[in-house]
């Protein structure tokens, strides 16, 4: 179901459709009548209606594991992929949510399952790409560093130096700045 036919004629948002096929969904969750209707898009993978704020709290709940998360996680990086202009509109409006999901994920990139931390990394710059935000760009490097800063074991570090590697291919001009702001840190292991 297209996201346009669970309108009603009148234009009006077509409730009941939208919570009968959520329910069908399995990265519903309990919390869903709290998320605002605008934050629902379609999933062609599922063909089915998705929520991105169940997308969202399923992957940011600690008593899961990274494997039972990976669905999730799955579906929002299809989503930024296939329905990106949705997405960033969501996005333009909402800003909060992005500064929410990139703190997750952030914070995720200490958990041990390597299939997922690439997952991680693979949707943190999706959404770099997409919004195409300095300041984004900024908030990332300066949460990078500061987690090398304060971590002893660098081998706890692999997904960040992937992530900044990354950036770095998908952003060259990105050296510069790390030269330049980020230059007195020992950013790198070697
Ligand atoms: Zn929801």
């Amino acid at each position: 179901m297209k996201l346009s036919e669970m309108y009603c004629l009148s234009g009006t948002y077509n409730k009941s459709i939208i919570i009968e096929t959520l329910k069908m969904d399995f990265i519903n969750c309990e919390d869903h009548i709290q998320h605002d209707e605008s934050w629902t898009l379609y999933s062609s993978l599922h063909n089915k209606a998705v929520c991105l704020g169940c997308i969202v709290e399923t992957i940011e709940k600690r008593e899961l594991l990274p494997l039972q998360r990976k669905p999730a996680l799955s579906e929002f990086l299809r989503i930024l992929t296939q329905q990106s202009a949705e997405l960033l509109q969501l996005f333009m409006k909402e800003q909060r949510i992005v500064w929410h999901i990139v703190t997750i994920i952030l914070e995720s990139l200490s958990l041990e399952e390597d299939s997922y931390l690439a997952l991680l990394v693979n949707v943190l710059l999706k959404m770099v790409q997409l919004i195409g935000s300095e300041d984004l760009v900024t908030a990332i490097l300066d949460a990078v560093v500061k987690q090398v800063e304060t971590t002893i074991d660098h081998n706890q570090l692999q997904p960040h130096y992937t992530l900044l590697g990354k950036m770095l291919y998908q952003l060259p001009a990105l050296a510069d700045t790390l030269l330049k702001h980020y230059g007195r840190y020992r950013i790198f292991p070697y």
